[in-house]
């Protein structure tokens, strides 16, 4: 599931590549994807140049001229893959990295100026590409209840004051919801409660303000170190000896390495279920208070 440094990761890459670019035709392959109608399709978003490309938590905003915006969700399968004049993909790391596009994940085909293409794949056909006027974009629902960013600004005095909006839930079900701070997903959870020495079941109450600020630099180290690391793109996805990697290897403590040594103290990694999650942790460093 890309989570906010893989869609900052996809973001970073188109604005490199499709700013500036005209949208020449979009061909849609399953409608659930590009819920638009074709007459607006053709109206506002063919012929329209590329002004920027945006990110607000895991949603993406790609600015069009004419004041309209598509805004995507990559949700669990997302990945956009760019061929043309740069062979690109990021988000969900997956085989259409590298083969030939369309497959059978296509759902949207974007053809730009200068012969060049935007492939939406998403196996799941969970995500999907919506269009707003640019100046509504903010005012959606979704978008006015979001907590603040982790890597923008100073989170901080948001982020606390929502946090203690749920002394009695846990601290991985509250940093999960998006209303306390954007973009966190079940991997940066787990990480920056690692990186805190905070056992995932606490209940908010107990956790003391320097308790809470040493979260939130764990979620913006976690989330920073993912972005150095590259995200989810086409050029990490095969490792130089050929085989598949998963670029969380590089900075994952905890993800993906139940029954393995705490690279802090040598106890084995546990798993267990919190917020209704499958969340894995050190019980030697993250003891319950
Ligand atoms: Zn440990």
């Amino acid at each position: 599931m890309p989570e906010l440094p893989e869609v900052e990761t996809v973001r970073r890459g188109l604005d490199k590549l499709i700013v500036g670019k005209q949208i020449v035709a979009v061909d849609c392959l399953c409608e659930k994807s590009l819920p638009i109608a074709t007459a607006d399709v053709n109206k506002i978003i063919v012929g329209a140049t590329i002004l920027a490309v945006r990110r607000r938590a895991k949603m993406l905003m790609i600015d069009l001229s004419g004041n309209y915006t598509l805004l995507i969700h990559l949700k669990m399968t997302g990945q956009m893959v760019y061929r043309g004049e740069a062979n690109w993909g990021a988000g969900h790391p997956n085989d259409s990295f590298l083969g030939n596009l369309p497959d059978r994940s296509t759902r949207v085909i974007i053809r730009l100026s200068g012969d060049n293409t935007l492939f939406f794949n998403d196996q799941r056909k969970f995500g999907w590409i919506k269009l707003y006027p640019t100046t509504e974009i903010d005012d959606l629902p979704t978008m006015r209840k979001l907590g603040p960013e982790p890597l923008i600004g100073d989170p901080w005095p948001e982020f606390i004051r929502r946090v203690r909006r749920h002394p009695r839930l846990s601290i991985k079900a509250t940093i999960l919801d998006q209303t306390t701070i954007a973009g966190v997903g079940n991997i940066y959870a787990d990480e920056s409660l690692w990186l805190a020495k905070i056992h995932p079941a606490t209940k908010v109450e107990q956790l003391s303000d320097d308790d809470l600020k040493r979260l939130l630099d764990g979620i913006k180290k976690s989330m920073a170190d993912s972005l150095a690391a590259g995200g989810s793109t086409a050029r990490n996805y095969v490792k130089a000896d050929g085989t598949r990697g998963d670029y969380l290897d590089k900075f994952a403590a905890v993800y993906n390495r139940a029954n393995q040594p705490c690279l802090r103290c040598g106890h084995d990694i546990a798993k267990i279920r919190v917020a209704g999650r499958g969340t894995q942790y050190c019980p030697n460093c993250q003891m319950l208070q």
